[in-house]
């Protein structure tokens, strides 16, 4: 019975606290492992966060790492971690939840998955999310959507959904997803945990299944700010098989303290302030305002006039890389392949039909109509001179402060099917998150409080490229100051 009560309580830890406690040899990899799969497997019927759950691999992993003992320089040491379906995994089906993707056996690991394995970590599970990560709710995923522990009846967000719903549901203390437009930050927020979108070119993106690639950016998700600092610590740096990842050296995060709130600058941009926010959001954000500039913290509201573009912009040049990164799908060498085609034409069309859901398909043609001959001009260029606007007004407005500051989501986690047939509207969702990735700059989301329809409302602080470090310090600050829902 005592062990029963304590093997319940070791998935509860944060990554932090358990990555001590493996340090130490007060806890074993195989126990750690052991009550996250307990747990996952209790929880995972109401949720579906995860596509593949790796049971045997991970408990034998962790045997092999208890046989040898732990390793004080492995930072990850012992810790039973997801991954989006998305990273590739040597050996392990990488789907990007898509049917044309259902039987890819990748030959190699991602260059994050090998970092965090040779950290000490076990790979737990693959976790669900949008089709291609295109998408804001996980409803896109082929699989079946993922639930949010905080109401099953509400979506988790996207497009890394599963990994939000299984960090907050205390599966495994430590996730990694993907961020192109803010599919990291978003289903944190959502699901009231903290999630971390590097400076574009911090982390390597080999072995990613590309989206966007000029804005796809690997990231943590945990329930602490300090977890994710030390899973930055092993995803970031140079590999020459990215090479728009810098050779910039990657700071010391663990070694990040919480900022003084007292003189702390924090620039609030108007156009994600003023644009529509629901109730509980706006109303659990303005008292965290208030408690902030009680506490010392002095916020200026500022303009990013180019802004209101962002939207339009982002779903041009995302679907336009997309439309590029998707032409590899045509039956031919990989993935599905229609049966019986009468020609190749009919091949690509029969393959490419039969595989892709409604909502990549409708991408891939926005995208391609952009490229296209006679478009290109009016759309793909000028969308991307407005991104080099956006960037420059964030540029301009981070000499004014020390970060910037905006809600995640206009919503709290909303009910299923509530804009499956409204793209537009839903593709608004995201204009407090796809900024930050067109300016390529780093973005933190972390719970500001539990609204009283009793969902997590989160927020986001802005940084400057390459200052994780110091986001990181602000996060920790904020943490303090609004304590963690989970
Ligand atoms: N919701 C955005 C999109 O659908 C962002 C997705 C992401 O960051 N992968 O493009």
């Amino acid at each position: 019975m005592t062990e029963m009560t304590e093997t319940t309580e070791l998935y509860q830890l944060t990554l932090t606290e358990a990555a001590a406690k493996l340090q130490s040899r007060e806890i074993s990899a195989q126990e750690l492992t052991a009550a996250c799969l307990d747990r996952l497997e209790s929880t995972e019927p109401a949720l579906q966060a995860c596509l593949t759950v790796l049971a045997d691999q991970a408990l034998e992993d962790a045997a092999l790492l208890d046989r040898a003992g732990p390793d004080p320089d492995q930072l990850l040491w012992g810790l039973p971690l997801t991954f989006k379906d998305i990273y590739c995994t040597k050996g392990v089906r990488t789907s990007a939840a898509s049917r044309m993707l259902r039987r890819y056996i990748p030959s190699y690991d991602a260059e994050v998955v090998t970092r965090i394995k040779k950290a000490g970590a076990v790979v737990l599970a693959k976790t669900n999310l949008d089709e291609f990560a295109m998408g804001s709710t996980t409803e896109f995923s082929a699989f079946g959507p993922t639930r949010n522990p905080w109401n099953p009846a509400k979506v988790p967000g996207g497009s890394s959904g599963g990994a939000a719903a299984s960090i907050a549901a205390c599966q495994s203390p430590g996730a990694l997803g993907t961020d192109t437009g803010g599919s990291i930050r978003q289903p944190a927020a959502l699901c009231g945990c903290v999630g971390l979108k590097p400076t574009y070119g911090r982390v390597s993106r080999y072995g990613l299944i590309a989206y966007a690639s000029s804005l796809d950016q690997p990231g943590p998700l945990a329930r602490r700010v300090i977890d994710c600092a030390r899973l930055l610590q092993v995803m970031a740096g140079p590999d020459d098989r990215d090479n728009t990842v810098s050779t910039r050296p990657v700071d010391d995060y663990l070694s990040a303290r919480p900022a003084p709130l007292r003189g702390l600058r924090l620039g609030l941009p108007r156009e994600l302030w003023e644009s529509r926010l629901d109730e509980e959001t706006s109303a659990i954000l303005k008292a965290a305002l208030k408690t902030l500039e009680e506490a010392g913290v002095e916020l200026k509201t500022l303009s990013l006039p180019h802004l209101p573009h962002s939207v339009a912009a982002y779903y041009i040049l995302a679907t336009a890389e997309a439309s590029t990164n998707l032409a590899r799908y045509d039956g031919v060498r990989y993935g599905h392949r229609a049966d019986d085609p009468q020609s190749l034409r009919d091949l690509y069309v029969a393959s490419r039909s039969e595989a892709l859901g409604p909502e990549v398909r409708r991408r891939i043609l926005l995208g391609t109509f952009a490229l296209s001959s006679g478009y290109y001009d009016a759309y793909f260029k000028k969308a991307a001179k407005v991104r080099r606007l956006i960037r420059d007004d964030f540029f301009r407005a981070l000499e004014e402060c020390d970060f910037l500051c905006s809600p995640v989501s206009p919503l709290t986690a909303w009910d299923f099917g509530k804009f499956t047939d409204d793209p537009l509207t839903a593709y608004q969702m995201d204009l407090m998150t796809l900024p930050v990735n067109l300016a390529g700059l780093p973005g933190l989301s972390l719970p500001a409080g539990l609204a009283p329809g009793g969902l997590p409302v989160g927020w986001q602080l802005i940084g400057r490229p390459f200052g994780e470090r110091d986001l990181l310090g602000a996060g920790l600050a904020l943490e303090e100051a609004f304590p963690p829902l989970t």
